[in-house]
Order: C-alpha cells, then structure tokens, then sequence
C-alpha cells in the first residue's frame, strides 16, 4: 500500500489548491549592497528602500560572502569590484561556486572591457557604471527582478507539472479498473499497473503488442467493435461484456460452464480519441481510450445462485423448479403437436433404512450412485430431476405409447437392481415408479406429477420395486391422506390429542412403577385413533414435534399430580421422535415443560428408538448427555429391531433397554435358552442396565420372562393403555383388581371407538 504522503502527494494537494509558500510576492525582493564607500552604500540604500526593496549592506567581499551563509539569501545583489578586502570578481566566483540563486548586477567605476566580460562570464547578469544614474539603475534592477520572477514561476509550474503527473499516474495505477490506450493500429501504448496484474503481463512486454493478445478466441468479432472503439461520445462502447485471456490461473479454483481457467470476464468501456476538433476526419483518429472492469467473480456468483436455484447440489441434477419449467415447456409442445409425454416419479425403496442406520454421509454418496445410474438410463432430450430426499422425477417428451414408458421404468429398475458399493458397505436399493402420460393422467404440470406420485404411492403399497401407470381411481385412496392431515392440523387447534396410559409392572414388587403416555386422538367422526395411524404422517409432515409437545405436556402434569398424591416413585416413559429430538430447542423446552409440570427429571423416562438415534447422533448425543446429567432417564424402544451394533450404547447414558414385542411375542416354550429374549437380558444384564419388556399377553410369556430374571412388564396381560381416569384409579389397587378395572375400562373404549 502506498501512502499518499510517500507519493508526495500532500505537498501535490497543496500546490493545487493555491500559491505555494515557496513563491514570494514581488514587492518583498531584496537586495545586498556592497560596497567599501560608506556614502555610495547609504544613497543606495535609501534610494532602494524609497523603491520598496528590502535593503542590507556590506562594507566589504568577505562580509558579502558571510552574509550568504545565511538564509534566506538576498534575490539580488548589488556589487563594487574593487574592494579593498576582496576583489568583486572573486565574489561572483563564490556564490556560483555555491550554486546561489542571488542575481548579481555589477556597480563598479572599474569598464574596462576584460573586468565587464569576466564579470559576466563568472556569473554576474548585468553591469552599471559608476556614478550611476538613479534611474537607470532601479530599471536595471526591475528587469533583473522581473526575469527572476519569470524563472520562478517557471520552476513552480514545473514542479506542479510533475506533481500533478504523479498524482495522475498514481490514481490509475491504483483504479480499481484496468485501464488502456492503444495506438491507431490497435497496439497498446498504455496500461496501468491493475491491467498488467490481472492480465499476467508485465507493462512492457505487453506495450506495443496487438490487444488481440488479450481476447479470448471466440470474442475476438466482438471484441473488434469494442476494445479498439473508434466511436466517441454517446456511440462509443459502454460495460460491453467479454472474455479475457489471463496468462495467471485462475482465482478460487475451476470455473464451470465454458470458464476455462484464467479467463476473465470484464466490462469494456472504451472510446476514439481524435486530434482535437477534427474528430471524424480521416488521420486524425489518435487510438482509443478504454477502461476494462473486471467482473468474474460477480459473474461466478450469479451463475452460482443460478445454478442452485435450478439445481440439487448434491447430485447437480436439475430440482423440481427446473424439472417443473421444462415439463411446461414439453406439455406446451405435446399439445400442439397432439403427442404425448410421460412423467415419472422414482422413490427409492430401503433408502430410508440406510440412511437412519448408516447415516447421512453414506445416504448421500449412495444417492449420488444412484443419481449417475438413473443418468445412464435417459437419452438426451429427457429430464431427470431430483425432487429432494430419495425422489426422482423422469420426463420423457415425445413418447409413442405406453410401452415406451413401461421400457424406461424396467430399465431403471434393472439398473438399480445391483448392488452399491459405499464405503464398506454392500447396498441394495430398490425403487418404486409411478408413471403419468399425457393426456390421459392429466393435462397440467400440477395433475402429471400428482398423479405420477399417487401411482408411486400405489406401487409401494403393493410391495415395491416395480412402476405402475397412474388409474383415475388410485385418486380416492390418495386424498384420504391429505385429508388425514388436514385434520390433524385441525386436531391440534381443538384439543383432540390425549395420552393414555399403559402401566408397567414390577413383578417383585406387585405393583405400577410407571406408565408409558401413548397418544390418542379422538376424532369427531371416526372415534378413537391409534398412534400408527397418523403417527408415521405426523413425522413425514413434522408435525410430530406439535403432537409430542402436545401429549407430552399433558403426561407430565398427570404424573406430577399423581407423584404429589403419593406415588412418589411413579415414572413416566415418554416417545421421543427423532425430528423432536433434532429441534434445537429440545433440551431446553423438555426441561422448562418439566419445571412449568412439576415433574422431577427422575421422574421421567426417554424411549427412544434406534433408527432415531442413528438419523443424527453427532447432533442427539449430546443432547441426550445433557439430559442425563439434569436426572432424565434415558431408555432404547424397541431393543432388538434397528441397528445390531452395540457399540453406540457406551457412548450415551441409557439406563434401560426395553425389549420388543415381537421378541416377547416369540416366546413359545418354557426355559428356551437359545431365544433372543434371553440375549438381550443377558446383554443388559452385563451393560448393568435396567430391562423392561413389553407387548407380554400371557402367561408363558410371563413366567419365562421371570425366570430369565426380567421383572419389569408391561403388556396386555396387566393393562392395556387406559385414560388419565381409570389410570388414576389402577394405582390405588393390587395387580388382580388393577386387571380388572383396566380390562373393563379397555371394553368400553374399544365399544366406543
Ligand atoms: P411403542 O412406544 O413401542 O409403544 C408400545 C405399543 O405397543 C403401544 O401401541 C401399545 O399399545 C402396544 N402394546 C403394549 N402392550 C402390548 C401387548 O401386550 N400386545 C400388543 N400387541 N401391543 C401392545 P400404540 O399405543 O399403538 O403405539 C404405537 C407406537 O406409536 C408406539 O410404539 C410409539 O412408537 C408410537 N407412539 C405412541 N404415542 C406416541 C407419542 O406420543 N409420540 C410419539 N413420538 N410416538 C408415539
Ligand atoms: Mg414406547
Ligand atoms: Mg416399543
């Protein structure tokens, strides 16, 4: 960085802006006198000081000399060559020896002509004879003080001249722009420091040379009407795009469509420059002036957010926007030419599993496997898209028949059928496709893709991996779901969610030790429904978070009535979804509703899942720690049926291991060592963690469970989940009445619903 005080520009400013100090007014001349005559150097002195001069003596040469030793020296001087001390001519020696600017006019009674020519060759600039005539000598001196006047000014319009050269020099250098001149044959004949960086050159290799040097090839047509402008004013070139060749590589690595690197993109701004007031007339065109704006990395950013507005980035397939424009453009085309088109809608089968069990960076590799796969399959006027997640939308334009979509759809699915290689992992992924053709599907962009996706949802009911042409009828089936959720929006406004309540049973103890909240909606209409009807809806919409928040709420404040009324060691088991946990404001809002319900953290129970677990664990352990050390417990659901590795249960704090129901359900004959209900119990055992099982219906189940040492139940056999009511009075009773009372509460509810 240059400081504008190094480039010398604050004496520059300065001198613009007015006089410089340096100038003195020319009234101020002085001027020496000397002379040995006492009398000639006072008449001088008064006549010169009646004329304004500022007047100074000296009697003799070595007093003159010692007088210029000091500054500021007098403008002139008046000077007698024969003195006593010192002869006048070795005066004028010594002040030119010393380079002083006092002007030197000789006074002398000594005309000789060799004294009058050694005087002026020595330096002096005029010669007067003694005695003199006063006259005569104030024009001498008024001349003298003119040319010297003359001179000064001279040398102050000098120095601006280079002052201001500099500073013109310096603000083109440092402009932000790059900035040119070339010659009438189109040669540079000037660029500034910032065209010399940018365009990798030094200033002197590229003077001189042809400006095509610098132009990409194929903007070279172009280029010829702008960097060599001839026109001037209003028809000249302004902020023309083109495209540079730098010899440097490029900045922030590889550019995409058509930058290669080094290339710039600039703005030109140029004009003629003409002989002045014979613009227009043939040889007086001078060359051109022009400005170049680099604007590359503007242009990169514009083409990112270009890009990324049309496409996905992970598998820089085109998005839904783009696949949506171009499925318009095709309907366009396709009715006009009364032909037909297909759209289809690809969602990966198991995707899911994978992506829960191993994670989102093995997720995302995989789609992008399958993304380079699916581009094998189109031809070229085709589209695929990705819609986001695991959904994939082809359009096919210009289809013969159905059977040409029935081929791509086997196609794909052949394709997809080998196994991933990702990482270590061997993967297999199926897919389903539903299929739309127009016109018979639907004749808007909205109607093809819906009515491909209600095709894809029927082929997944089916069973999956296989395609399925779009039926008129599939409609009814689909618009319960969004009906269902509409509803349950609604639900949530009207206070329709409840928990129920299922007890869990110590064995040794003969009593509840907790309950698990299970959600419940009662519908206006449809009576009572059960979470796994709008449960899994809930999540793929997110408004689980509401309906957790919801039942959870309502839970707590039960548990903490019923801890006060004297059941003070009452947990109360709560399911946590994954997309509850992945709030940011989880831990936060878990303790405050803990607090607003009076509930102790000990009070309280997580079941989480595994696949929950698994979905962000970088992002839910530490959560989870957090909790855990406020008191919560935290248990797996559903033990046994996600992920076999066990190595994440060291790395968080679970207390407790709940067994699933299908492995209880399995339990099929007394003292079977060999079944996996014994594993876990065993394995928890080892981890010293507490094990509860659920989904117990009978009596075989029970009494091996109690062998296997698994104490703690929970399942039909006791209670089915009951209302805050009945749950209420279950706690007051023993085991056998408690049966009773839930058991009859359970046929009333079910005659209700
Ligand atoms: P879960 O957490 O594994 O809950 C246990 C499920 O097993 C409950 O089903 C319960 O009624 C049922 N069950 C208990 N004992 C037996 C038995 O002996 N035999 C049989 N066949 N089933 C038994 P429910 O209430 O239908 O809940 C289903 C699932 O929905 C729950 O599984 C849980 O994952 C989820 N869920 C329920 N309520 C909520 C909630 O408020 N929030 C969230 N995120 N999920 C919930
Ligand atoms: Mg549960
Ligand atoms: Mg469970």
């Amino acid at each position: 960085m240059i400081s504008a005080r190094d480039a010398g520009l604050v004496s520059l400013a300065e001198s613009l802006s007015g006089p410089a100090a340096d100038e003195p007014p020319a009234a101020s001349m002085s001027v020496l006198i000397v002379d040995d005559q006492h009398g000639l150097r006072e008449s001088l002195r008064s006549l010169l000081s009646s004329r304004g001069y500022g007047v100074e003596v000296a009697a003799g040469g070595c007093a003159a000399l010692a007088r210029l030793e000091q500054a500021p020296t007098p403008d002139m001087m008046l000077l007698d060559l024969v003195m006593p001390d010192m002869s006048g001519l070795d005066v004028i020696s010594a002040i030119c020896e010393r380079n002083l600017e006092t002007r030197i006019v000789v006074l002398s009674g000594e005309t000789s002509f060799d004294y009058v020519k050694q005087a002026l060759t020595r330096g002096a600039v005029d010669f007067l004879r003694k005695p003199f005539e006063p006259e005569e000598l104030c024009s001498t001196l008024a001349r003298v003080r003119q040319a010297l006047e003359l001179e000064r000014r001279a040398r102050l319009a000098e120095k601006r001249l280079a002052q201001s050269e500099r500073l013109h020099r310096f603000m083109i250098d440092h402009a932000p722009d790059m900035v040119y001149l070339l010659d009438p044959e189109g040669c540079f004949s000037f660029i500034n420091d910032r065209a010399a960086a940018l365009l990798g050159w030094s200033r002197d290799a590229l003077l001189g040379r042809h400006y095509s040097v610098v132009v990409q090839e194929q903007d070279f047509e172009l280029a010829r009407f702008v960097m060599n402008e001839r026109r001037t004013g209003d028809r000249a070139s302004r902020d023309v795009e083109l495209r540079l060749r730098s010899r440097l590589p490029a900045k922030g690595g590889p550019a995409r469509d058509g930058h290669a690197q080094g290339d710039l993109v600039v703005e030109v701004t140029a004009t003629g420059i003409y002989s002045p007031g014979l613009c227009d007339q043939e040889g007086a065109f001078l060359g051109t002036y022009g400005i170049i704006r680099d604007v590359t990395e503007r242009k990169r950013a514009q083409e990112m957010v270009r890009y990324q507005a049309y496409h996905d980035l992970l598998t820089h397939l085109p998005n839904r926007a783009l696949f949506r424009d171009r499925l318009e453009l095709a309907v366009t085309q396709a009715r006009r030419n009364c032909s037909r088109l297909a759209v289809m809608f690809l969602d990966l089968d198991r995707f899911k599993v994978v992506n829960d069990t191993l994670g989102h960076t093995v997720g995302d590799r995989l789609l992008k496997q399958v993304a380079d796969r699916l581009r094998n399959c189109v031809r070229a006027g085709d589209t695929l898209a990705r819609f986001g997640g695991d959904e994939f939308c082809l359009l096919l334009p210009d289809l013969r028949g159905h059977e040409d979509a029935a081929g791509v759809a086997q196609k794909v699915l052949e394709r997809l059928s080998g196994p991933f290689q990702v990482d270590d992992h061997e993967l297999f992924v199926g897919a389903s496709i539903g299929i739309s053709v127009f016109p018979d599907a639907g004749e808007s962009v909205e109607a093809l893709i819906q009515s491909s996706d209600i095709a894809m949802y029927a082929i997944k009911e089916r069973g999956k991996n296989g395609y399925q042409f779009f039926a008129p009828e599939m409609n009814a089936q689909f618009s319960t779901l969004l009906v269902l959720e509409r509803e349950l929006r609604n639900a949530l406004i009207n206070d329709e969610l409840e928990p129920y309540f299922q007890p869990q049973i110590d064995l040794e103890a003969g009593s509840i030790i907790g309950v698990e909240a299970l959600a419940r909606w009662r519908h206006p209409e449809r009576g009572l429904v059960e979470p796994l009807d709008f449960i899994p809806m809930a999540e793929e919409t997110g408004l689980i978070v509401q309906v957790d928040r919801c039942i959870q709420h309502k839970a707590c404040s039960a548990v903490a009535a019923w801890r006060r009324e004297g059941h003070a060691g009452l947990t109360l088991s709560l399911n946590i979804s994954a997309t509850q946990m992945e709030q940011p404001d989880f831990v936060d809002g878990l303790l405050a509703l803990l607090e607003e319900t009076g509930l102790a953290p000990e009070g309280v129970r997580l079941e989480i899942t595994e696949s929950a677990i698994m979905r962000e664990m970088e992002l839910i352990v530490p959560k989870l720690r957090r909790l855990a050390a406020r008191g919560v417990r935290i248990g797996i659901d559903d033990f046994g049926t996600g992920y076999s590795s066990l190595s994440y249960l060291q790395r968080f704090p679970v207390d407790t291991l709940k067994i699933d129901r299908t492995f209880v359900n399995d339990i099929r004959v007394d003292g079977d060592d060999a079944s996996i209900v014994n594993a876990i119990i065993h394995m928890a055992r080892g981890l010293g963690l507490d094990i509860i099982a659920e989904g117990v219906e009978n009596e075989l189940q029970l009494r091996y469970l109690r062998q296997q040492g698994c104490h703690q139940i929970q399942g039909f056999i006791f209670s089915r989940p009951v209302d805050r009511e009945t749950l209420r009075r279950c706690l007051t009773l023993g085991v056998d009445e408690m049966r009773r009372v839930a058991h009859e509460f359970s046929l009333r509810d079910s005659a209700r619903a």
